[in-house]
């Protein structure tokens, strides 16, 4: 009998070579290979005749081969197959396929899936390279009778799971291999799901599940199956999602439990927060710093997110939760993602904050080492009350006299695997115990203060279903309104060939009193040339196109001083347009800039380019992104560029930018702290996801009449198990 848990090359038929083959895919044990589910599924129960396929949809037919033959056209070799069923025929074609020569012979049974077309001379069906599988041979009706008839039944008379193939293993290796691993597989399989969960989902239970998404039964909807919705699918996604979200609920109530601080919010701390408000904040902004003033006042650590489009003013959201902390006595530590984006900060801390009285330093890693100690010094023994810097914090060993708030900006742009060490709980022990400053900010040991508040601002409004997995273990908050008086941001895609009118536009908004941005390209991977192209497009706008104009330059490489000059420049209007890479792309905030041109728009990312067009449109005045392409675009690209001129919503962008790359890309890799899951998709299982959610707290609820503390000790057990093997996640609790 196999496990579960057996390894894969004891299954019949398996054995160590193609073990490791399979090892490629991340196949180790019989539940690997068990969790390989069909990429979709044929009707060969009651497959529609030739005749009733229409062109544009994706045919599945059993017919049997007429004849076959190569012929050659100008352009390249075709191989075409007639196949029929009784007077009825289709062509199939594949192009360059001389290695099909000897394939077919007329008589055999074959299935083919592929795209109908109407040949556009003889109006006749045929199908484009279709995927095929020759069923049964009349020639070869030989000594295994009885093993072939046993095999064809898998094949013919039934709906056929379609198995993605790998190496040599075919779909049809997939096929006999895993349904001989579930004729073997043990009849003892033990749900780890309680048994209340279960019965709120109407879960079937793990054995039929298993066969049921390989084999379904002749009723099952083939809709269903290609939509992933049938009962079995849905538990196989279900069990996945479930301990997902079971161990960041635990997380959650982990966090809950440890000593925090509790703020205190008198009326003394208000008026502080008042007297530096520059501005009335928008309601979405009181209401945000409700939640967080709320937190703060709590006995447990904050650990809240607060996500708000570009331009939304977290900062000053920021700034305020700051000062609860340092009126009540604390240091708080604020980092950014970029050196620009720290001067800048450390520039407004400064304006906003230190005629308050506060004291502010600013620590990064391109300051002097002398400089630093200093500033460490100042740190450590408590004069800096806020401590502005990039992952200099992170990264160098800074001691806090007195940690209360830690503020992480920008957090899509420190990776998530950072967010996770900064997130990671207190050691188990008393002596190790380190907080949650100590990995994020470098702070000692901390054993008699509490741990401090963490608050974490991004500007990537995440799907809400991504900010579930990502961000089950935070409490969310939303900046859903722009500060008043902006005009909607107009965005216009134009080929390069259009650049003198472009700049002729620039020219016009720049004399108007206006600042610009022009942006290069583009790789991240590829820095260098993108110094390269900036600085050539540079010396050809400063020295010809705008030579009338006081043209600035700024990009990575630039040394601090000189970039913190530069930006600071701008910032104050003493450049009127500014050319640079993507560096500019989060943070920089100069109200007066109302044009950004971004060339070679094309080859950003859709997240990116939000974010770069959200430097501007932060004043009164109209302002004007233009997207220039150079070069041939391809189709996401278009997508891309489509998407940025019909919407300004960051949410509509970041939902359509996990669409387009996928939901490992939009984070970057599995490092991201993605759970990798082997049947449930994220975006196609957003409901799913919720209820995993709400049935996780439900269990760690427990236990009560309806859960046993057994039951929920072998629901974390596993979980556990699985955070380690499965999702490759860090581990819980
Ligand atoms: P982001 O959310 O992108 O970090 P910022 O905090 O940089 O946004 O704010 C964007 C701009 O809006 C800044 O110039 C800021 O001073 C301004 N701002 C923020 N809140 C308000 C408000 N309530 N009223 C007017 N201007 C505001
Ligand atoms: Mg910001």
């Amino acid at each position: 009998m196999l496990e579960l848990s057996t390894p894969v090359k004891y299954v019949k038929g398996v054995g160590p070579r193609i073990a490791e083959v399979l090892a490629a895919k991340s196949i180790h044990t019989v539940g690997d290979l068990l969790h390989y589910l069909p990429f979709r599924y044929e009707d060969r129960l009651n497959p529609r005749g030739i005749a009733e396929w229409r062109a544009g949809e994706m045919a599945s037919v059993v017919a049997e081969v007429r004849n076959s033959g190569l012929f050659r056209t100008r352009r390249m070799p075709i191989f075409q197959l007639t196949v029929g069923q009784g007077r009825a025929r289709l062509r199939c074609l594949w192009f360059n396929a001389t290695y099909l020569q000897d394939k077919f012979q007329p008589g055999q049974m074959i299935a083919l899936y592929g795209k109908v077309e109407e040949d556009p001379r003889s109006r006749e069906l045929q199908i484009m390279q279709p995927q095929f599988e020759i069923l049964v041979d009349p020639g070869d009706a030989g000594e295994n009778g009885a093993d072939r008839k046993a095999a064809e039944s898998l094949e013919v008379g039934r709906i056929v799971p379609i198995y993605e193939a790998t190496g040599r293993l075919t779909p049809r290796w997939f096929r006999r291999a895993i349904r001989t691993a579930l004729d073997n597989l043990t009849p003892e399989l033990p749900d780890a799901i309680p048994a209340m969960v279960r019965n709120h989902v109407a879960l079937v239970a793990p054995r039929a599940a298993l066969w049921n998404v390989h084999w379904p039964e002749p009723g099952e909807s083939l809709n269903d199956l290609q939509s992933f919705r049938t009962p079995a699918l849905i538990r196989m996604i279900f069990d996945e999602l479930f301990f997902v979200e079971l161990g960041l609920e635990l997380k959650r109530r982990e966090q809950k439990a440890q000593t925090g601080i509790s703020f205190r919010l008198d009326d003394r701390v208000r008026a502080a927060i008042k007297k530096i408000l520059p501005f009335h904040p928008t309601a979405a902004q009181k209401r945000v710093l409700k939640e967080i003033a709320g937190d703060m006042q709590k006995p447990y650590p904050m650990r809240r997110l607060l996500q708000g489009d570009v331009g939304s003013g977290k900062t000053i959201v920021g700034f305020e939760a700051a000062i609860i902390a340092i009126e009540n006595g604390y240091q708080v530590a604020l980092m950014a993602p970029t050196e620009i984006l720290a001067q800048q900060h450390y520039f407004s801390a400064r304006q906003i904050l230190e005629n308050a009285g506060y004291r502010i330093v600013l620590l990064t890693g391109s300051l002097e080492n002398d400089r630093k100690r200093e500033i460490r010094r100042h740190i450590a023994q408590g004069n800096a009350q806020l401590v502005i810097g990039t992952h200099a914090l992170l990264e160098e060993k800074v001691e806090f006299a007195k940690p209360g708030l830690v503020i992480v900006d920008e957090q899509h742009r420190f990776g998530v695997m950072q967010r996770l060490k900064l997130m990671k709980k207190s050691g188990e022990n008393q002596d190790g115990r380190v907080s949650a400053c100590t990995t994020v900010a470098g702070v000692g040991p901390v054993t008699t203060l509490g741990e401090p508040d963490v608050l974490v601002m991004t500007a990537t409004p995440i799907p809400r279903t991504l900010a579930l997995t990502l961000y089950g273990d935070l409490d969310v908050s939303v900046l859903d309104e722009l500060p008043p008086g902006r005009t909607p941001i107009v965005t216009k895609c134009v080929t390069d060939e259009r650049s003198p009118d472009v700049w002729e536009f620039v020219r016009k908004q720049v004399k108007a009193g206006h600042q610009a941005y022009v942006v290069y390209p583009v790789i991240a991977e590829h820095e260098e040339t993108e110094i390269k192209a900036a600085v050539k497009m540079y010396r050809e706008l400063s020295g010809h196109t705008f030579a009338d104009f006081k043209v600035g330059l700024l990009h990575g490489r630039l040394d601090a001083e000189l970039k913190d000059q530069v930006m600071r420049m701008f910032q104050k209007g003493e450049l009127q347009i500014l050319v640079a890479t993507t560096v500019i792309e989060v943070g920089v905030d100069v109200p007066n800039a109302t044009v950004m041109v971004i060339e070679h728009a094309e080859r950003f990312g859709l997240a990116q380019l939000h974010q770069l067009r959200g430097r501007i449109g932060r004043g009164a005045a109209k302002s004007y992104c233009i997207l220039m392409t150079g070069g041939k675009v391809t189709e996401d690209g278009q997508k891309r560029l489509d998407a940025m001129t019909r919407t300004n919503d960051g949410f509509k962008i970041a939902e359509l930018d996990l669409e387009l790359r996928g939901p490992g890309e939009f984070f970057g890799t599995r490092q991201a702290g993605l759970p990798s899951f082997r049947v449930a998709n994220i975006i196609r299982d957003g409901q799913l996801l919720e209820v995993a959610k709400r049935e996780a707290a439900a269990v760690l609820a427990g236990p009560n009449a309806e859960i046993s503390s057994e039951e929920i000790s072998r629901a974390l057990v596993q979980m556990r198990a699985r955070w380690r093997h499965t999702y490759g996640l860090v581990e819980v609790g």
